[in-house]
């Protein structure tokens, strides 16, 4: 089997990445020139040195270069992670994210029609898609996203429902909750307040500074979500699933519990800035995963605390600190 997953270089290509090589793979990765600079994680995982794995310069935003790439790749799978991947940034940059998040997606769905319709296709949807509607959300829940990086991930999403409808292609998307790893970019809340908690252990700072503490995330762990995007593409026919551990918990929550870790007491060691605080948030998050449960046979193997305690060990180790 063949597969090309582009933004390989993000938490979720590292980890896909070792999943397809672990399962035989050959797999070909794609990233901007800028990110190809940026393989910390996937020499951290030992993927840069696989014999089976290649690291290609290419961009979803150029037809072009998705065209060629699709058309000589022979590939029997295309894993679409490449995205500006940040809810915060989306506001600044809300063009570039559509260019991206929106158009790249369909360059790959028009590449793979037109050069290489056998070709299995994953999207990376979300739930930031679904804005504050509320409540446990399954794959039917309205979306009415609150950020240009939501309502750039929907047009994506209506996109593959159109070319699976319309073209016959073999694409599904993964409606994914939040999910979190050791390997998770420094900007995203999770991993910020277990950077922050375990400097603070080392006595290299005395406090964090964060934005909205009472929103709510439901927060899985990075490596059981990948294998649902794998999952996805073994079945007959393409479908959408989200993927979540159906348990949500506020900022604070979070907060308490990687305090708890490091055995240290939160008191005055948080500040809010508004800095952080978003032009529209999403309050509150929280999905039905009994879709990919039935169908997928899916299920996550780490809850919050569980997900808490893993990324704390890591960031203590990379700080140096013991408990
Ligand atoms: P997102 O759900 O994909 O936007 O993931 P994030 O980790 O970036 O943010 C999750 C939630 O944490 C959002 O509601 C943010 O407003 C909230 N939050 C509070 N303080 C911070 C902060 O300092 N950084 C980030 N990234 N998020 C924060």
């Amino acid at each position: 089997m063949r597969a090309l997953i582009t933004g390989v270089t993000g938490q979720d290509g590292a980890y896909l990445s070792k999943l397809l090589l672990d399962k035989g793979y050959d797999v070909d990765g794609l990233s901007p020139r800028h990110s190809t600079l940026n393989t910390w994680r996937l020499e951290e995982m030992g993927i840069c040195d696989h014999p089976s794995f290649t690291l290609f310069v290419g961009d979803i935003t150029c037809p072009a270069s998705i065209n060629f790439h699709v058309k000589v790749g022979g590939y029997d799978e295309i894993y679409n992670l490449g995205a500006m991947t940040f809810v915060a940034e989306s506001f600044n940059s809300p063009i570039a994210t559509m260019h991206i998040n929106g158009l790249g997606s369909v360059n790959i769905l028009e590449a793979i029609k037109n050069h290489s319709p056998k070709t299995r296709f994953y999207q990376a949807s979300t739930s930031e898609m679904f804005g504050n509607t509320g409540g446990m959300l399954n794959e039917d829940s309205p979306m009415i996203p609150v950020s240009p990086y939501g309502i750039a991930k929907l047009y994506a999403h209506h996109m593959v429902k159109y070319y699976r409808e319309h073209h016959g292609i073999h694409a599904s998307a993964g409606i994914l909750f939040n999910h979190e790893s050791p390997y998770r970019g420094i900007e995203f809340v999770s991993r910020k307040i277990c950077d922050g908690v375990a400097q603070i252990k080392a006595g290299k700072i005395d406090h964090i500074e964060l934005g909205n503490l009472d929103a709510c995330r439901d927060w899985g762990y990075a490596g059981d979500y990948v294998k649902a995007m794998w999952l996805m593409l073994r079945q007959d026919t393409p479908d959408d699933y989200v993927i979540a551990t159906g348990e949500t918990r506020s900022i604070n929550y979070f907060l308490g519990r990687a305090f708890d870790n490091a055995d240290i007491d939160m008191c005055g060691r948080i500040k809010t800035n508004d800095v952080f605080k978003r032009k529209s948030d999403v309050h509150i998050l929280c999905g039905d995963a009994a879709k990919a449960g039935k169908k997928l046979g899916w299920v996550p193997t780490a809850g919050i605390d569980t997900l808490i305690k893993i990324m704390m060990d890591a960031e203590m180790e990379r700080h140096e600190v013991g408990r």
